[in-house]
């Protein structure tokens, strides 16, 4: 029964550690995300997006891509901090939109797949409907669908944070203590958390190691992958299947997938991450950024092509 009982616990403590969702990006991660969708914006897109921003962004989405992380303190936006990520069973690698976009009161659609197609719907019930005056604020929606774009790319924005009632009061109390948020770990020198590793540290060393600390010198070596070693992926990248104009679930999917084979492996708590969990995730975060930019482009480039019902009839 002993013996029962402590394998029972180790299997309770490596499902927790190992199943958690996906992170959220830091401010350069964001920037890079937008910066990389500029690129791919067809004349229309530029032309929606010069008219949506605030005159002080003079057309430059990435600059106002962070404002989302930026305002979701202030108490008139808390309610959207529930946004930027993705609750998942700790116990499962994977993600269902039904199951998983709640938020802890299980309001349902209140989590970054929802945010995506909620403010897509806005932007395009704007386009559609040109000829009438849009009750939705469009400049807030432009912002938060680029921000959360980015969010879902980033493998440990699928963070969770529950167990299913199936489980014991003493498996949550497991899981609720090694939880992703509060993975303690060491990156290189740095107490630092997993979370947070995903989120800046590994874009942090990589400025420092290659790029002289320079963002747009990495932004310009990701436009150089997409336009030799991943340009053949860009078609696949860009499709949303059954002629969607968002495609968030098959994102948030992919997200959880890798967090569950490469972010948590590992990585338990205490452990010293250095140059070979470095090394190695670095081209999935370099790759995740460039796929969310190249998404992000073809969402707006979907959303803003859209004629308007009026015209058509
Ligand atoms: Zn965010």
């Amino acid at each position: 029964m002993e013996m029962r009982l402590s394998l029972w616990f180790a299997s309770v403590v490596v499902l927790t550690q190992l199943v958690c969702g996906a992170l959220c990006w830091g401010k350069e991660g964001h920037y890079t995300v937008c910066k990389i969708a500029e690129g791919y914006f067809e004349d229309v897109t530029i032309a929606a997006v010069r008219k949506l921003l605030p005159e002080s962004a003079e057309g430059d989405l990435a600059s106002f891509c962070s404002w989302p992380d930026e305002i979701k303190h202030l108490s008139q936006w808390k309610w959207t901090s529930v946004l930027h990520y993705v609750n998942t069973p700790e116990y499962r690698c994977n993600y269902e939109y039904c199951r998983d976009c709640h938020d802890a009161n299980k309001h349902k659609d209140l989590c970054v797949t929802g945010a995506i197609f909620n403010y897509t719907n806005q932007l395009m019930s704007a386009s559609e409907n040109s000829q009438r005056i849009s009750h939705f604020n469009l400049t807030e929606a432009l912002m938060f669908i680029s921000h959360y774009i980015g969010d879902v790319h980033q493998s440990m924005c699928l963070a969770n944070v529950y167990v299913d009632f199936d489980f014991s009061a003493l498996a949550y109390w497991f899981s609720w203590r090694f939880r992703c948020n509060n993975i303690i770990v060491k990156w290189y020198h740095h107490k630092t958390t997993l979370h947070h590793v995903w989120d800046n540290m590994i874009i942090e060393s990589a400025l420092e190691t290659y790029y002289n600390s320079s963002l747009p010198r990495m932004i310009q070596a990701l436009q150089a992958k997409l336009k030799n070693g991943w340009s053949n992926d860009i078609p696949l990248w860009e499709s949303c299947q059954f002629n969607q104009k968002a495609c968030p679930n098959q994102y948030a999917s992919e997200s959880i997938d890798l967090a569950c084979k490469y972010a948590y492996r590992n990585a338990t708590p205490g452990t010293t991450l250095g140059d070979d969990y470095f090394l190695s995730r670095l081209p999935i975060v370099e790759k995740r950024l460039a796929q969310g930019g190249i998404r992000l482009a073809a969402t707006l480039n979907r959303i803003f092509s859209v004629k308007p019902k009026l015209a058509r009839s």
